[in-house]
């Protein structure tokens, strides 16, 4: 059996023995990084991406956080896995949607 090498860049399918080809997939939404066999189709997913999706596929589901009071007002702490999609410098829009829905749209910056 073949070592699959991706730090190489370009695995070797363990089925056909033949380099695989970098490509885009889809994976819960997101478009990650993959490598795929032009002659049976066997597909790898780039492990951090695999790992990015599986996280962005649960913070799609919700997050539960408490609401704290600092100096007369409310905040709510993003959980540290929001860390992949949220960096600090980042600007946050907030809009009310209803009494129970609150939107907050993203602008990232480049600098960290
Ligand atoms: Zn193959």
């Amino acid at each position: 059996m073949k070592e699959r090498k991706l730090e190489d860049g370009m695995p070797i399918c363990i089925m056909c023995d033949i380099k695989m080809k970098p490509v885009k997939v889809t994976l819960s939404d997101n478009e990650v990084r993959a490598w795929r066999c032009s002659k049976c189709s066997e597909e790898i997913i780039h492990p951090e991406d695999a790992q990015l999706a599986l996280i962005m596929a649960q913070l799609k589901k919700g997050v539960d956080v408490k609401v704290g009071i600092l100096n007369e007002a409310p905040y709510v702490r993003f959980p540290k896995s929001f860390s992949h999609v949220i960096q600090k410098g980042d600007v946050v829009s907030i809009f009310l949607e209803t009494a129970n829905d609150i939107r907050l749209k993203i602008k990232h910056t480049e600098s960290a």
